[in-house]
């Protein structure tokens, strides 16, 4: 098969998923992003998927991002920081992206608006704040207690632009048992706007396995890697 018609074969199926499970939430399926989680995945493949409609791309890994990014400058392409961001990094990471999701202490928020005040670029960065809902030592995100006050400390910064929640949970199986990291999180973010005023409005929650869960819990960013460009490439 051609990088064409894979691209517009994996399209399909999960612009059907993400419709099916809209329809059964009750929302609109225009409210919610599809970012193609291509990390391992060549430029020749991205290229592909956007020549078929996808417009978000979300890369983990700050070089071969910079790099992807340079092949494709002909593209009409948003791009999404969804790694962990070390804190000597942010410079890059403010210059290359317009929407950082995986921030988690508000020193990296404060950095990223740093570098973005520097730049050509005038629009803000973009930021979602991540909780670590499960409390795992092995991902990154700030604790579900801790992430109101972070909200309201990094929506008062200029450069950055606060606009909502990012979480990775534990892999489940179980339809039920998925939604609940997403109920929380939009419990968290529901509570943290009343409690600071604030406006964020977006849910950067589901993956392959799991976007149906996250719809039903109002997801409007869905990370899909595998169930759209197929199994990663060994590095
Ligand atoms: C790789 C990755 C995804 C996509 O995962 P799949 O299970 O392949 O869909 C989503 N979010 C983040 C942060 C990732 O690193």
């Amino acid at each position: 098969m051609s990088n064409r018609d894979f691209a517009a074969k994996q399209l399909n199926k999960i612009r059907n998923r993400i419709e099916r499970a809209a329809l059964d939430a009750g929302r609109r399926s225009t409210d919610i992003s599809l970012i193609g989680a291509s990390k391992m995945h060549s430029s020749q493949i991205i290229r592909s998927f956007q020549e078929q409609g996808l417009r978000h791309i979300g890369e983990n890994y700050l070089q071969e991002a910079i790099r992807k990014r340079s092949e494709l400058t002909d593209l009409n392409l948003h791009w999404h920081f969804i790694g962990k961001i070390q804190s000597n990094k942010t410079a890059l990471v403010a210059r290359h992206f317009s929407w950082v999701h995986g921030v988690d202490r508000l020193k990296i928020a404060q950095r990223l608006a740093q570098h973005r005040s520097k730049q050509a670029e005038t629009k803000a960065l973009q930021v979602l704040v991540q909780i670590n809902i499960d409390d795992e030592a092995s991902k990154s995100g700030a604790s579900a207690l801790q992430v109101p006050a972070l909200c309201d400390a990094i929506s008062q910064l200029d450069f950055v632009q606060l606009r909502g929640l990012m979480l990775i949970p534990k892999m489940r199986q179980d339809h039920e048992q998925q939604r609940r990291p997403y109920a929380t999180a939009r419990e968290i973010l529901e509570l943290s706007n009343q409690r600071f005023g604030l406006n964020m409005k977006h849910l950067s929650m589901g993956m392959s396995n799991d976007l149906e869960a996250a719809i039903a819990e109002g997801a409007t960013m869905l990370r899909i890697g595998t169930a759209l460009f197929g199994a990663r490439p060994e590095s």
